[in-house]
């Protein structure tokens, strides 16, 4: 092996394979380690009401503080954990983990307020809502504390099998959202026929409002399509305020982005609650001055 001081040469002839092949068993490695040691942890983004402006709940994403290379974001590790399987104990942490915090929110006096988490295709099995049930009854905590973030793939097969997941899970009180919504292999058809409280408007389409008429034209759609069935819809990585006057006047009624907060700790998120803490817009401050 090269070491450190041989980086550059090394990657200048190394096979695009080989290296792959490495960083996947050095990640792998590396992953059992953070399991052993603690090294995982999640940040929490908040869920912003467009008309209150107001914290309506949050997205646990989780990180990776990797003793050597600094905190690691989902991208550089969950693929990997994919293909590993180690996805499968990836995500039995985070549910435990979600569990645990909002228990915590809840000791603390927190009313109720929905922590939602990234469920793989992997895990949408018929075991999803017995382990969900199960990580809410250890943690004595009632559904209303969660959100499951699916995507539009997992709902393309087998549909009866897949409509009574979801009924299960909707009878603990748990909401369902369509995440990254447009970007995957969509029928519309499916919407009506399952169960789905929410459509979560993919941050690539949000990023071209409201100069890209394509994209304002689909954030519109699919506004009009979750109005029509009575979805309610949120829009992500909003990060200024001509996205939001966008969403806002198409009827958006959430929004998770920049423009509010990054992803942040947990103490930092309990103490924007305790604060009460509203979006700032710079119109508004600059009307009132
Ligand atoms: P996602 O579920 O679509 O999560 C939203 C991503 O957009 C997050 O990236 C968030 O930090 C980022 N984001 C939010 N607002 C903005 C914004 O205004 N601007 C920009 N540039 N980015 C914004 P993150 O945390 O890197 O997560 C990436 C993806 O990793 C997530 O996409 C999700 O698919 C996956 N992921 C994260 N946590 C978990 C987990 O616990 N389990 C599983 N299975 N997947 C996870
Ligand atoms: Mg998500
Ligand atoms: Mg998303
Ligand atoms: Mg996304």
């Amino acid at each position: 092996q090269g070491g450190e001081n041989n980086e550059g040469g090394y990657a200048c002839y190394s096979e695009e394979m080989n290296r792959n092949t490495l960083d996947l068993l050095r990640i792998e490695t590396g992953l059992l380690h953070a399991f052993e040691y603690n090294e995982l942890l999640l940040y929490y983004q908040p869920k912003v009401d467009m008309q209150t402006l107001a914290i309506t709940g949050a997205e646990a994403l989780v990180r990776w503080q990797h003793p050597e290379r600094g905190l690691l974001l989902p991208g550089e590790f969950i693929p990997i954990a994919e293909e590993t399987g180690l996805i499968v104990q990836l995500s039995d942490w985070v549910l435990d983990a979600v569990c645990r915090q909002a228990r915590a929110w809840k000791d603390a006096g927190l009313p109720p307020i929905r922590i939602a988490l990234n469920v793989t295709a992997r895990e949408f099995t018929r075991s999803l809502p017995d382990r969900v049930g199960a990580a809410l009854e250890r943690h004595m905590l009632s559904g209303e504390w969660l959100e499951l973030e699916i995507t539009e793939s997992m709902l393309m097969h087998s549909t009866d099998r897949v409509i009574s997941i979801m009924e299960k899970i909707c009878g603990l009180g748990i909401t369902v959202s369509l995440d990254d919504f447009g970007t995957g292999y969509s029928s519309l058809s499916y919407l009506k026929r399952f169960p789905i409280n929410t459509l979560k408007i993919d941050r690539s389409f949000t990023m071209g409002i409201p100069d890209d008429t394509n994209d304002c034209a689909i954030a519109s759609a699919i506004i009009g399509i979750a109005k029509q069935l009575r979805h309610k819809v949120i829009a992500e990585g909003v990060e200024d305020e001509k996205q939001f006057n966008f969403l806002r006047e198409a009827g958006c009624n959430e929004l998770q982005g920049y423009i509010f907060s990054r992803p942040v700790p947990a103490p930092d998120f309990h103490a924007m609650l305790l604060e009460g803490r509203k979006l700032a817009l710079e119109s508004a401050s600059a009307s009132q001055a």
